[in-house]
C-alpha cells in the first residue's frame, strides 16, 4: 500500500513538473511592463518630452515605471502629463547636490519633506550610499523614520552594507535594492533577502548577467535566487543618460529575453504583478496608450 501511495506521489510529480516548468516563450510579449527604475534628468526633457518618453514606453510595452529625477521637477512633469502610467518618487538630488555629496546638504531633510508634503511620492530615492560616513547617520536616521511615517519605501543604489545598515535603524523598512545591489553577486544578494523580507529589488543593468550570451541560457546563480524569491524582483531600465532613452525599446526587449525563459507565473511576476502588489496598482496592457 505504501509503495503505491509512492508510484502515484511520483507520478504526480513527474506530470506536474514539466508544466511549472515550461518557459512562457513567446507569450512574454503579451505582458505589461513595470519599470521599477526610469529616471527623468534634466537632459532629457529638450530631446526627449513627456509625450515622447510616454510613447516610448507605449512602444515598448510598458505600462507604468517608479521614476525619479535630477532635479524632482522631471518627475513631476512625467506625472502630470500621465499620472495613471507614472508612480513617483523624490529622488534628493538638486542644486549642486548629486550621487557623492547630497548627504552634505544641510537643508537635505527639509527639501525631501517639503517633496514629500507637495507631491505624491511613494518613495525616497533612488539614492547612492557608499561608505556611511558617522556625519551622516543623522540624515538617515531622519530619513528612515520619515519613510517609516509615511508609509514610503527607499530606493538605494549600495552595496550590501547600508542596505544593511538602513535595517539596522528599522528593520521593517521596504527597500526596494537598485540594480539588486550592483556589483553584488547572488551569494550576497539571495542571504540579503532571506534575512529582510522587505528588502525588494529592481533588475536594471543586471541583464547581461541574469541571460548569459546572444541568445544565451539563464545564468544558474541568477536563477535559483530569482526562483528562490520570485515575489520580491522587478524589471529595470535605469535611464540615467539619454543613450538609455535612445534604446529604450531594446532594453525592454533584452529584459523580455530573459523573461521568457522563465514560467509565466515567474515571468508575470518579474514583469509586473510583484510591482502591482508593492505599490498597489493595476498594471495592465490596457494603460498602454493612455495617460
Ligand atoms: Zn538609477
Amino acid at each position: 500500500m505504501r509503495h503505491r501511495l509512492g508510484l502515484v506521489v511520483l507520478g504526480a510529480l513527474f506530470w506536474a513538473a514539466p508544466v511549472h516548468a515550461d518557459p512562457i516563450g513567446e507569450g512574454v510579449k503579451d505582458l505589461p511592463i513595470f519599470d521599477a527604475h526610469v529616471h527623468y534628468k534634466e537632459p532629457a526633457w529638450g530631446p526627449y518630452p513627456p509625450g515622447t518618453v510616454i510613447e516610448l514606453m507605449d512602444r515598448a510595452g510598458v505600462a507604468m515605471a517608479l521614476v525619479s529625477s535630477t532635479p524632482d521637477e522631471g518627475t513631476i512633469k512625467l506625472y502630470e502629463y500621465a499620472p495613471n502610467r507614472i508612480v513617483p518618487e523624490v529622488r534628493p538630488y538638486h542644486g549642486g547636490y548629486g550621487s557623492s555629496n547630497w548627504t552634505s546638504f544641510d537643508g537635505m531633510f527639509d527639501y525631501i519633506r517639503g517633496r514629500m508634503d507637495a507631491y505624491p511620492h511613494v518613495g525616497i530615492g533612488e539614492f547612492h550610499l557608499h561608505d556611511i560616513a558617522k556625519a551622516d547617520e543623522g540624515l538617515l536616521r531622519q530619513i528612515a523614520t520619515l519613510a517609516a511615517e509615511r508609509g514610503a519605501l527607499l530606493h538605494i543604489h549600495s552595496g550590501a552594507e547600508p542596505v544593511s545598515f538602513m535595517y539596522g535603524i528599522d528593520p521593517n523598512l521596504t527597500i526596494i535594492w537598485a540594480h539588486a545591489g550592483m556589483s553584488e553577486p547572488p551569494a550576497v544578494v539571495g542571504p540579503m533577502m532571506d534575512k529582510h523580507p522587505t528588502l525588494y529589488a529592481d533588475l536594471s543593468y543586471r541583464e547581461w548577467e541574469i541571460l548569459k550570451g546572444e541568445g544565451g541560457t539563464l545564468d544558474p546563480a541568477w536563477k535559483a535566487l530569482l526562483e528562490k524569491h520570485a515575489d520580491r524582483f522587478m524589471v529595470g531600465t535605469d535611464t540615467w543618460v539619454n543613450e538609455q532613452w535612445a534604446q529604450y525599446s531594446d532594453l525592454v526587449a533584452m529584459n523580455r529575453a530573459w523573461l521568457a525563459q522563465f514560467p509565466k507565473d515567474l515571468a508575470e511576476g518579474f514583469a509586473y504583478r510583484n510591482a502591482e502588489r508593492l505599490f498597489k496598482r493595476k498594471v495592465s496592457r490596457d494603460l498602454i496608450g493612455t495617460r
